[in-house]
């Protein structure tokens, strides 16, 4: 049986950036044909799409650094250009700070419930530790009401009241009460928050990106998926029988999976894992007649709409769609069982004409269906110190969860290949 000092479990971002720049014996096991996991691209009619929107928000200069390298001449540098699609008309992105252009009586609940908001904030001793709460707290009723609470809802999958605020970080701008005043009475670009600027690459979709990193990569294997781990005997077992013997694992398979499938494992680390909890996307991607819309993405908070957001990836470079067309993507959350495809690719058709991206079927002149089991992991009570403690007992027995749900959270491609450059020492 073959043995391997380090053993990396999946070929995203995060366990390709580590592999990569990992000293010594080492080897990385992808269950798929191919590397890459959310960051794969698909070509379909001549269209180029990604699992939804992929863009590069690059905070660091070292990951700046290494991604300019590898896409050197390949990438293109964006402002954004991002919208939300409420009442029938498109306001400006973030929502909490630009009310211009919704219905006066609309805007006025916005802005009236900002204020009072700032009013109460006097009185208050600390941040609601829940997301309901902290919204109210931050932005008042009107926002809660008309965005924060429907978008969230349809997001998420589940109730704000049951989200804590642990996932917030950069990901939610919080804009003054100047800013919010003026966002009221006139319309007022604004390139503030964490992806007011990104990168794309050029050609191929976000995958040109994990193809470049693979490169460096020296033992890659596809179609091996890792069925069983056995921590004693420190061997792993491959799906259609071949074993491993490991003395590190790196590990960006969902963390409840991981837990699964090692043994042995305490009882209080199984049910840890039980409390994890996540939401799917049904991803609809089209490639449609031309709408002339320039924006990058919208965010669609009503309920009346399935889709949370959709976005024109012909937009952030032009070679994902034939002239004269759009590659559309669009974006649905569900939890559990899937809902029938069929049902949901009408209803998304049905968004898609109603927001008026389209006239008719005949404009769409390509599809590409795609389902993200794993998209977000649920930020409620239990995750915290469920991850907590799963991780605890299995980096004492030399397994280091990595990655988006390996660490099972809400980040960026930046912070996959982050993890992977730090655990990699590098
Ligand atoms: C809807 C959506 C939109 C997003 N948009 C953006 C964006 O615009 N910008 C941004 O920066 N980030 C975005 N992200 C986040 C980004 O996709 C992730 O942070 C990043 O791709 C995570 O990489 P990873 O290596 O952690 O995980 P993954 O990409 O999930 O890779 C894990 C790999 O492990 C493999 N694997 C799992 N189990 C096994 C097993 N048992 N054996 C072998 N292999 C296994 C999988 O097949 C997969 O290839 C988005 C995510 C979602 C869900």
């Amino acid at each position: 049986m073959d043995f391997y000092e380090t053993v990396f479990i999946g070929a995203g971002l995060s366990c390709l950036a580590a592999a990569r720049a990992w000293r010594g014996d080492a080897i990385v096991l992808e269950r798929e044909a191919r590397p890459g996991g959310l960051c794969r691209s698909e070509q379909a009619g001549g269209f180029t799409f990604d699992r939804t929107g992929h863009l590069l928000h690059l905070r660091h200069a070292r990951t700046r650094r290494l991604v300019r390298r590898l896409l050197a001449g390949e990438l293109a540098k964006l402002e954004r250009d991002t919208w939300v699609y409420s009442h029938g008309v498109y306001t400006r992105y973030p929502f909490q700070s630009h009310f211009h252009g919704l219905p006066p009586e609309v805007a006025a609940e916005c802005l009236l419930g900002a204020f009072e908001a700032e009013r109460e904030s006097e009185k208050r001793r600390a941040e609601p530790r829940r997301f309901d709460r902290w919204v109210l707290d931050r932005f008042g009723r009107g926002v809660a009401r008309h965005f924060m609470f429907p978008y969230n809802r349809k997001l998420w999958t589940v109730p704000p009241e049951s989200l804590t605020t642990d996932w917030l970080g950069r990901f939610v701008p919080r804009p003054d009460l100047r800013e919010i005043v003026l966002g009221a009475l006139a319309d007022r670009p604004e390139r503030g928050g964490y992806n007011a600027r990104f990168d794309y690459p050029l050609r191929g979709g976000i995958e040109s990106l994990v193809r470049a990193l693979a490169r460096g990569v020296r033992r890659l294997e596809c179609g091996c998926e890792v069925r069983r781990i056995d921590l004693d005997k420190r061997e792993l077992a491959i799906r259609g029988g071949g074993r491993l013997r490991f003395g590190r694992l790196v590990s960006s398979a969902p963390l409840p999976e991981l837990v699964r499938m090692t043994r042995p494992l305490p009882d209080p680390v199984r049910k840890a894992a039980s409390q994890l909890r996540c939401a799917s996307v049904y991803n609809l991607n089209l490639g449609i007649r031309d709408p002339g819309k320039r924006f990058h993405w919208v965010y669609v908070p009503e309920p009346r709409y399935a889709i949370y957001r959709f976005g024109i990836s012909s937009n952030f470079t032009l070679s994902a769609a034939p002239a004269g067309a759009a590659a559309v993507y669009t974006e649905w959350a569900y939890r559990g069982k899937r809902p029938d495809p069929a049902a949901m690719r009408r209803k998304v058709l049905a968004d898609m004409k109603s927001i008026g991206l389209i006239r008719s079927r005949a404009d769409v002149l390509a599809e590409c269906p795609l389902d993200l089991e794993h998209a977000y992991a649920i930020y409620d009570r239990h995750r915290g110190p469920a991850v907590a403690r799963i991780r605890r007992h299995l980096e004492k027995r030399g397994v280091y969860p990595i990655g988006r749900y390996g660490r099972w959270e809400y980040s960026s491609m930046e912070d996959a290949i982050m993890q992977g450059l730090e655990l990699a020492g590098g």
